[in-house]
């Protein structure tokens, strides 16, 4: 990375953040600072591939991994280094909303070896994410997709908690809200 950015490219990092490594993730964002870094994106796992087949081993609690979350956040806000945090819901992501991936991505066209998805959000939204009975209370619930199905299979419902107030509806409504990061 320190390479690309010696030749005044442009680099975005997609940190990945599992159960090996989340603890890490404020000290990372320090480094990637210190490196004049263009972008991060914190992704919580998406257990797919060998991912699922190691899914105790890799799979933190979004609770455990929300403190470590937002501190990396202050730190890059404090380091003026733009940071967004993908796959994972905004009620862990409160006081912070404004740095929900989600929010500021636009319809996507994604090309693999063999097919070019089109609307890629929607269609991963539809296959792999759901709602709960937390979510139909939350003033968040038309702009949020909810948790992975096999998050919720593996812990339920309890760490979700709906957000009060009435349902936003659009991201950028609630872009232009005060106080949200
Ligand atoms: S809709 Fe559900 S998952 Fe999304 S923020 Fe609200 S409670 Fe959390």
């Amino acid at each position: 990375m320190r390479n690309i950015k010696q030749l005044n490219k442009s680099v975005t990092v997609n940190y990945i953040v599992s159960k090996i490594n989340y603890a890490e993730l404020p000290e990372a964002v320090r480094l990637f600072a210190g490196m004049d870094i263009d972008k991060c994106i914190f992704s919580f796992i998406s257990c797919d591939g060998n991912a699922k087949k190691n899914i105790d081993l890799l799979l933190p609690r979004m609770t455990e991994v929300m403190p470590h979350i937002h501190k990396a956040l202050d730190i890059a806000i404090e380091a003026d280094l733009p940071a967004t945090v993908c796959s994972y819901p905004l009620c862990f992501l409160r006081g912070y909303e404004k740095h929900c991936e989600e929010l500021h991505a636009p319809v996507k066209y994604i090309r693999d070896a063999e097919i070019l998805w089109e609307n890629f959000h929607k269609i991963s939204e539809e296959k792999a994410r759901v709602e709960g009975a937390p979510c139909r209370q939350c003033g968040y619930e038309l702009l949020c997709a909810g948790p992975r199905r096999d998050y919720v299979e593996k812990f339920g419902w309890n760490e979700f908690s709906p957000v009060p107030g009435e349902k936003i509806l659009s991201a950028e409504e609630l872009l232009e809200a005060e106080g949200n990061g």
